[in-house]
């Protein structure tokens, strides 16, 4: 596996002040991949001020143009410089009506415009106890399969977010990540995927203490991260301890 890709969700923070204290104090690492997502107006400040690190928005309309009010394509996101997109966050699926359909779609548009989706799966608390864990995420990415097929998986990122364990504090154990880690990248070569060379990242409430467990697992490739990606010294810190785990 290549190095580890660690990327930053910001999700609905930030100014152009804080923003740029916060890049301030992030420097690009040698040895592991870094990435941060932002909201649509920052992309063009972050973009002009990242080195080494890529670009990335936080979801992306399944529709290349047209009638389609607040919407933006996912040309528009490279255009602009992104490198990577997430698709089917939780947050998306609960709070805005994404379900596995339109999950499926917006891969393909990212995919189109040459974006590398990040496309999220994991299960919630209530499927974790009843059992169906990976039955949840083989549907989330079924859904996802149907429409990119094999050839369009082996170009995601996989990041697996157990609904239960985002902006919580209540991370998945090192164990429990790499249980389902490993059940994915069963599952992807079961279908005919290049299952080594997929990325799946970890995220749900990953901070500076429980990385390097996380990374040291041989199934996690690198991190989502959310609430620690906006605080400089805890992103360096999951960044380092990516870094020192690096070649997965
Ligand atoms: C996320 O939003 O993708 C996430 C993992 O959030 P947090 O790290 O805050 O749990």
């Amino acid at each position: 596996m290549a190095q580890k890709l660690v990327v930053g969700n910001w999700k609905l923070n930030g100014s152009l002040a804080a923003n740029d204290a916060l890049l301030g104090g992030c420097v690009a690492l040698v040895g592991v991949d870094m990435a941060v997502c932002v909201p649509f107006p920052y992309l063009a400040q972050v973009g002009s001020c990242l080195t080494g690190m890529a670009l990335g928005a936080q979801t992306v309309s399944e529709f290349q143009s047209g009638a389609y009010t607040g919407e933006v394509s996912a040309e528009m996101l490279a255009e602009v410089g992104c490198r990577y997109v997430i698709v089917g966050h939780s947050e998306r699926r609960t709070l805005f009506g994404e379900n596995n359909v339109t999950v499926g779609r917006k891969t393909v548009a990212a995919l189109r415009a040459g974006l590398v989706p990040i496309v999220c799966v994991g299960e919630s608390l209530a499927e974790r106890e009843a059992g169906q864990v990976m039955e949840v995420i083989g549907r989330q990415l079924d859904a996802v399969r149907e429409c990119i097929g094999v050839q369009g998986l082996s170009r995601t990122v996989i990041a697996y977010e157990p609904v239960w364990a985002i902006g919580t504090g209540r991370a998945a154990s090192a164990d429990e990540a790499q249980e389902v880690h490993a059940g994915i990248r069963r599952w992807l070569a079961e279908h005919g995927a290049p299952a080594e060379e997929i990325r799946i990242l970890y995220g749900g409430s990953v901070k500076a203490d429980n990385a390097e467990a996380l990374f040291a697992m041989p199934d996690v490739d690198g991190g989502l991260i959310g609430g620690a990606s906006l605080v400089a010294r805890d992103f360096m810190a999951i960044c380092q301890a990516a870094m020192a785990n690096g070649g997965g």
